[in-house]
C-alpha cells in the first residue's frame, strides 16, 4: 500500500489546435488518500481522461502540480500503473510474456518475473490461458490480463480509465466483484474513471463527479457502506437504500 497521498493542485489543462484553445479541466484540487477506492464520473467529454493521464505523467498540465507524497508527477513511473479500456496487449507475445514484459524492460531475472506473472495470472484467474495470445482471448479475459500485467509492477496507485466499459454486463460485473476483492485484499489505491453511476457508486470507497467542460470536481462524498461499523458484503451493497440514494445524488450532480 503506497504511504503517500496524491495531491492535485489547481491543475489546468488546456488543449490548442487550428481551431483554438480547449479548456479540458478548470483549477482542479483533489486529496487522495492511500488506500482509497475513488471513482470519477462524468459526461462524455469532460475531462476523465485527461485528468487520468495527468496523474499518470503521460501530459503535462498548463498549471498546477500533482505530487506523489514529495514527488513531483513530470512523467509515468512504476509507481503508477494504467489500465486503459481497450487493453494495450502485444499481439506477438502469450499472455504470460505480456504480464512479463514490464518487468523484463526493468531488468527483473526469468526465474523471479515468471514466478510474479503466474501468481498475478492467477490473481485475475487466467492461468490456464497463460501460453495463448491476445486474439485468443475474449475481451474479458484481454481485460484481465492488462490488470494482472499492471498488477505484477506492483504499483501504489492504479489508474483505470473505462476498464470495463467494452465489456458485456455479465463479465462487467464479474470483473467488478473481483477488482473489489482485490482492493480489499490488498489495499491499494485506486482511481477509476467510469461514465456509469451504478459502477461508481458500487466499486468506490469515494465518488467524485466532473462538471461539463472545463471539467471541476462538483460532487465529492464517501461511499463506504457500512452496518454495525463493517463494510456491507458486496453482494447485498445495491439493494441497500443508501446505495439507491448515493446513486440519485450522483445521477443528478451529473445531469446539473
Ligand atoms: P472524457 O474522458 O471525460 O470523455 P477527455 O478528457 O477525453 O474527456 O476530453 C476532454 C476534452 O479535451 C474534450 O473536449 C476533448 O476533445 C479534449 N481533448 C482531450 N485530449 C485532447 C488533445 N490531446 N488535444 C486536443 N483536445 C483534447
Ligand atoms: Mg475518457
Amino acid at each position: 500500500m503506497s504511504a503517500h497521498p496524491l495531491a492535485i493542485r489547481g491543475l489546468e489543462q488546456e488543449f490548442r489546435s487550428a481551431g483554438g484553445t480547449v479548456r479540458a479541466l478548470d483549477r482542479i484540487d483533489l486529496t487522495i488518500e492511500p488506500g482509497e477506492f475513488v471513482t470519477l464520473a462524468g459526461p462524455s467529454g469532460c475531462g476523465k481522461s485527461t485528468l487520468l493521464r495527468a496523474i499518470a505523467g503521460l501530459t503535462r498540465p498548463t498549471a498546477g502540480t500533482i505530487h506523489v507524497g514529495d514527488q513531483l508527477i513530470t512523467r509515468p513511473g512504476a509507481d503508477r500503473g494504467v489500465v486503459f479500456q481497450k487493453p494495450a496487449l502485444y499481439p506477438w507475445l502469450d499472455v504470460r510474456r505480456n504480464v512479463e514484459i514490464g518487468l523484463k524492460l526493468r531488468g527483473v531475472p526469468k526465474a523471479e518475473r515468471r514466478e510474479i506473472a503466474e501468481r498475478q495470472l492467477e490473481v485475475v484467474g487466467l492461468s490456464d490461458a497463460a501460453g495463448r495470445r491476445p486474439y485468443e482471448l475474449s475481451g474479458g479475459m484481454r481485460q484481465r490480463a492488462q490488470i494482472a500485467r499492471v498488477l505484477a509492477g506492483e504499483p501504489d496507485i492504479i489508474l483505470m480509465d473505462e476498464p470495463f466499459g467494452a465489456l458485456d454486463a455479465l463479465t462487467r460485473e464479474r470483473l467488478q466483484a473481483e477488482l473489489l476483492a482485490l482492493w480489499r485484499r490488498t489495499g491499494t489505491t485506486i482511481v477509476f474513471i467510469t461514465h456509469g453511476v451504478d459502477e461508481a457508486v458500487y466499486l468506490g470507497s469515494r465518488v467524485l463527479v466532473m462538471s461539463p467542460r472545463p471539467g471541476r470536481i462538483v460532487f465529492d462524498e464517501s461511499a463506504r457502506f457500512l452496518r454495525g461499523g463493517e463494510p456491507v458484503p458486496t453482494d447485498e451493497v445495491r439493494s441497500l437504500p443508501e446505495f439507491t440514494d448515493l446513486a440519485t445524488r450522483v445521477r443528478e450532480a451529473i445531469a446539473a
